[in-house]
């Protein structure tokens, strides 16, 4: 079982908050960037060992602007350099304002079977600062579109702790991605990235930053309006209703392999992770020249230990003591920090397997950092 990820770095417009790796000037190499992923794809065979794929996921970047030819072009050279399951799961990131019955169609025929659509927001002074490309008018009718063409499994993203948002908006937006019937949502709080247009403003003055304790409210909000909604949290920003967890992210919270394809993207193995050039004109030369664009890091027992914490415990899946232990004696300052949690009802223990409390999942950061292994 693994997942490969293909990186899409084209975005229309740049969002004054996002720091992902992106181009919105394009057009003139767009071929060949599909065409580097391809190679990319073909060079890669050996790095998953003959697993299955099981999760395709086609992230960004904006892949919803991808082309049918080129949609087509990277699953083919999927198909046939790996063995994917009958039964994968293949998502695709999508913008509202590139959702059509066109689009809907030409993902319907080439297999894709989950939208991760991001409407952040169904307020249009925020969309307008954050310079998102689409309208509320888009976000609303997109959903049920992409419904009416049959695609179930859709999940969308929301933002919280916009510096205008109030709680009885945030309740709103809430409960509006309730009443569309999706069966996912993922919900972030909004962070302020170095060098983006939101942190420039936030530092001249000319907005102000997001209050922390308004951002822990909505979060509460968020989670008692969707618990009465019969979603589950299964990651600290991820919800959805049974059987519609997303199995890509899942894999990775799980620990198993993945493989990520274009520029920024990383991949993992079980004991290294890799990362690719974050430039798009340098990776495509890497291909043109036969050049490396891949960093890698090894990652020793008290890396992998840590990194099991981190991510097991922000998930339904947790932390399982004995895989712990194959990695690293649990010491005694283990044991007491992990006590000490127990007994504030932080952490629960079942099976050993270790899980965050709804409490814990407040702290999950300080937690885990407490857990780890110097
Ligand atoms: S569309 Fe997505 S990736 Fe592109 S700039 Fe906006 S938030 Fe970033």
């Amino acid at each position: 079982m693994a997942g490969i990820y293909i990186h899409i770095p084209f975005c229309k417009q740049k969002c004054t908050y996002c720091d992902f790796h992106f181009s919105t000037t394009f057009e003139t190499y767009r071929l060949e960037m599909i065409e580097s992923i391809c190679f990319e794809i073909q060079g890669r065979k050996e790095y998953l060992q003959d697993k299955e794929i099981n999760t395709i996921y086609f992230g960004g970047g904006t892949p919803s602007i991808l082309l049918e030819s080129e949609l087509k072009l990277v699953l083919n050279t999927i198909y046939l350099t790996f063995s994917v399951s009958l039964t994968a799961e293949i998502s695709i990131e999508a913008n509202p304002d590139d959702i059509s019955s066109i689009s809907l169609g030409i993902w319907k025929k080439n297999g894709i079977n989950r939208l991760s659509i991001g409407l952040q927001s169904f307020k249009q002074s925020d969309l307008d600062w954050m310079n998102r490309a689409h309208s509320v008018n888009e976000s609303l009718s997109c959903v049920a579109l992409a419904q009416e063409h049959g695609f179930e499994n859709i999940t969308v993203d929301l933002i919280y702790g916009l510096p205008e948002l109030s709680m009885d908006e945030w309740s709103l937006h809430v409960n509006r991605v309730m009443e569309m019937g999706v069966p996912h949502l993922s919900a972030y709080c909004l962070t302020i990235e170095d060098k983006t247009a939101l942190s420039n403003w936030v530092n001249k003055g000319k907005i102000n930053p997001p209050n922390e304790d308004t951002q822990s409210d909505q979060f509460a909000k968020l989670l008692d309006i969707i618990e009465a909604n019969g979603f589950e949290q299964y990651e600290i920003s991820n919800f959805s209703k049974a059987g519609f967890e997303s199995q890509h992210n899942s894999n990775y919270w799980k620990g198993e392999w993945y493989m990520g394809v274009g520029p920024s993207a990383h991949s993992f193995n079980g004991t290294s992770r890799s990362w690719n050039i974050a430039n798009n004109r340098q990776y495509i030369k890497a291909f043109k020249e036969h050049s490396n664009y891949i960093e890698t890091e090894q990652l020793s027992n008290i890396d992998q230990f840590n990194e099991r914490i981190l991510i097991g415990l922000r998930t339904i899946y947790g932390v399982r003591l004995s895989e712990l232990s194959k990695l690293k004696k649990i010491t005694k300052e283990f044991i007491l920090a992990l006590n000490g949690f127990k007994e504030k009802r932080w952490i629960k223990e079942d099976n050993q397997v270790l899980t965050l409390t709804k409490e814990g999942k407040l702290r999950a950061d300080y937690i885990a950092s407490a857990l780890f292994l110097d």
